[in-house]
């Protein structure tokens, strides 16, 4: 195989990285000393050592936090301007370093180096680029009172940062979730700590120098590597004003119960079991490229697969024929490999989950094509589409977070929109039809934040996105993120 990316190159980038956390514009290590490993799930090597932060070093990193949002700090009083052209800075610094990015992506999450420069990297230069423009922009209201003289007061609002954050994120986009995360912060003027998941902290190791480069000043961002012992100190810590977390649902219940001691503001963005309902009418190239990229991309690892799939009887066995036929030329392999399109699982962990769901497919009836390990080092799975499968079944009900989809077929003259409907989940949904009115229909009766038509996996900066029912509260990107990061303050004058 023929790296991507040369092996003096590999050592280099990764030897650069710290490995510490960053706290008031400082690198240190963790109080306790302890570090941890960071795995590369395509060999199963090591590929650094990395500091292992938990509670006394969260209360430092808030601590640092804190200071940076007192009322005289260098932050509070730094014209917007000046804020928002910090953040493009460092959005121009993102992609200058484009390279080092992907190739520590691909190197902790395990996915391929080509999607990574494509996509997660700009995508999430593209967050700091379109949330710098919002910084000179967050504005209140005058509101004309209604039960008043309108001479007698002047009513109107202030939108003020909410204050110190705490973020806590995922593995499997780990820099464009840090992206997410700290860039409506700065817009918005808070200050934050961020907590990188165990499996991926490297990407957010170079975030935190190039944010420095960009001319952040110390303690407004503050990153803390470690387990979820870190994560929940923060959850819990008494002078965190908001705290956000990108995760599964069963720790997002976790983090509302720690924020209840002072009553933090709670964002989460959770789990998914996306539906993806495909009619007789639709494109049907287009239906079977954008299934298969509903529930392929990024490895399955994604809160918006499409991993129910659910087709009009009369072209399921073609859709799923070419389903199927998309996954067989998938190329697994190490994400290094510029012929990759897939990479392994993140983890071992996670390879159990998914093989533990694959058989719980087979014991519970349902036939799988694919779905097999490959090669036996590396955490490979090939992808699955499970057929034959019933509405009760664990594998149709559970969040799989891998690449594994699970295909039923629905009459015509059936409603399939209350079955699409019927999950705890409701983060993300799709239609394929070229009938518009029949999309606009089916998109308004799916119970989910995004629904895609004729497409799967779009993303801007610009869009809000987020969760019904138990796939999360609030929204992510947008100017809808700012309801997470702002306070509004009512004013009102006497004016006689
Ligand atoms: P997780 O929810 O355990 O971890 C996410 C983050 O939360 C990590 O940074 C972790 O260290 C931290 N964390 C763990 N326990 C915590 C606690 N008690 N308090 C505060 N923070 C804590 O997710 P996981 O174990 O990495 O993956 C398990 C499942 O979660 C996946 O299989 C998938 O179903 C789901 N998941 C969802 C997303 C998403 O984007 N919605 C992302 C990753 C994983």
């Amino acid at each position: 195989m023929t790296l991507a990316v040369e092996e003096s190159r590999i050592a280099e980038v990764v030897g650069s990285l710290s490995g510490k956390l960053l706290i008031n514009g400082e690198w240190v290590d963790s109080a306790s000393g302890q570090t941890f490993e960071s795995l590369n799930p395509a060999t199963e090597e090591v590929l650094a050592s990395v500091a292992r932060g938990a509670a006394e070093d969260v209360d430092r990193a808030v601590r640092a936090a804190r200071a940076a949002f007192a009322d005289d700090a260098v932050w509070r009083r730094m014209p917007h301007g000046q804020r928002g052209r910090i953040m493009h800075t460092l959005g121009d610094l993102i992609l200058d370093h484009l390279e080092e990015f992907a190739l520590l992506e691909s190197l902790d999450n395990g996915k391929p180096f080509t999607v990574a420069k494509i996509a997660d990297v700009p995508l999430a230069a593209d967050l700091f680029h379109y949330m710098s423009g919002w910084a000179t922009k967050i504005e209140g209201n005058t509101i004309p009172m209604s039960a008043s003289d309108q001479d007698a007061y002047l009513g109107f609002t202030l939108r003020e940062p909410v204050g110190v954050c705490g973020q806590i994120i995922p593995w499997n986009f780990p820099l464009l979730m840090a992206a997410w995360k700290i860039a409506p912060v700065l817009a918005a003027g808070c200050t934050t700590v961020l907590k990188p998941a165990e499996q991926t902290p490297l990407s957010a190791l170079l975030l935190g120098e190039l944010a420095m480069q960009a001319g952040l000043p110390p303690g407004v961002l503050n990153i803390v590597t470690g387990y979820g012992e870190a994560g929940a100190a923060l959850a819990a810590h008494p002078d965190v004003d908001k705290v956000a977390f990108t995760g599964s649902t069963e720790v997002g219940k976790e983090i509302v119960k720690a924020a209840a001691g002072n009553l933090k503001k709670v964002t989460l963005e959770l789990g998914g079991k996306s539906p993806n309902v495909v009619y007789a009418d639709a494109d049907l190239d287009k239906a079977i490229a954008g299934s298969a990229n509903a529930i392929f991309f990024n490895q399955g690892e994604c809160c918006v697969a499409g991993s129910r799939l659910y087709v009009e009887e009369s072209v399921y066995d073609q859709v799923v024929e070419g389903v199927a036929e998309q996954a067989r030329s998938i190329k697994l392999g190490n994400g290094l490999d510029p012929a990759t399109t897939m990479g392994p699982l993140v983890s071992a962990e996670q390879f159990e989950r998914v093989s533990g769901y694959l058989s719980s497919g087979k014991d519970d009836g349902a036939h799988i094509i694919g779905g097999d390990r490959v090669g036996d080092r590396g955490y490979f799975i090939a992808p699955a589409i499970l057929t034959g499968t019933r509405e009760d079944m664990k594998a149709v009900r559970e969040e799989i977070f891998g690449p594994v989809v699970a295909a039923a077929p629905f009459s015509a003259d059936s409603d399939i929109l209350p079955t699409a409907n019927n999950s705890p989940y409701g983060l993300g949904a799709g239609v394929f039809t070229r009938d518009i009115s029949k999309a606009i229909r089916t998109a308004k009766r799916l119970r989910a934040g995004t629904v895609w038509v004729n497409t799967w996996n779009v993303f801007d900066a610009a869009l809000p996105f987020g969760g019904y029912k138990e796939s999360g509260w609030g929204r992510e990107m947008g100017h809808a993120v700012f309801n997470n990061y702002l306070e509004t303050k009512t004013v009102i004058t006497d004016l006689s």
